[in-house]
């Protein structure tokens, strides 16, 4: 199936393709408007993005949106991961925070939803993914990106044991991440 991922993020358009094979992942079109992140849900972020491209397209539209949550921290930062430290928070910004507030070794879950909407069919449907793990005492890798230097995957890894999320290959962590895993869901409802 040939859908169109509604983001202007390259990387994440990179890394579905890969996770959705053999169905087609293709670019948003740029004259195609997304609206603002403003739900209290990871399903409600992506299905906006999802209903907006696909009313503008006509055509099946996938969406993501995706976070960290911290037990220690009730939850938080959840939706508002990108923009923890606030709003234009870097990466490192939002990385020091969590390691700042959040004790080593308490519990962390990687979330992400991915929505599909199907106008040709008049459906719409969203997968979650979570892969959980605890906090680092220190950032370790340079892989991934994100909070993924400060994430031990509870996950059983390829040895060496004891890797953070960004001193996994791409291939280790999409096979326990938690995209991978809504994509691994939404695979099965596409079928083929
Ligand atoms: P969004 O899905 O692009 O809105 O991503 C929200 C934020 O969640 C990102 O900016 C990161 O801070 C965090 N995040 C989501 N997925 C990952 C991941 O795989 N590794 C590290 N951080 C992530």
């Amino acid at each position: 199936m040939r859908l169109v991922l509604a983001t202007r993020n390259d990387h994440k358009a990179e890394e579905f393709s890969a996770l959705l094979a053999p169905h087609e992942v293709v670019a948003l079109p740029a004259a195609v408007a997304l609206p603002p992140e403003t739900g209290t849900t990871f399903a409600e972020n992506a299905l906006g993005k999802a209903r907006a491209a696909a009313q503008a397209l006509g055509v099946p539209v996938i969406a993501d949106d995706s976070g960290i949550a911290s037990e220690a921290l009730g939850g938080r930062p959840g939706v508002y991961s990108a923009r923890f430290a606030g709003e234009d928070a870097t990466d490192a910004q939002n990385l020091d925070k969590l390691l700042v507030e959040a004790p080593a070794g308490s519990a962390l879950a990687y979330v992400c939803v991915i929505a599909l909407v199907d106008p040709t069919a008049g459906t719409e449907a969203h997968f979650e993914g979570r892969c959980t793990g605890t906090l680092a005492a220190r950032p370790r890798g340079d892989g991934g990106f994100g909070y993924d230097p400060a994430f031990l995957p509870d996950d059983e890894i390829p040895p060496p044991a004891g890797r953070t999320m960004a001193e996994l290959t791409p291939a280790e962590k999409g096979a326990i991440s938690h995209r991978g895993r809504a994509a691994a869901h939404l695979r099965e409802h596409l079928g083929g």
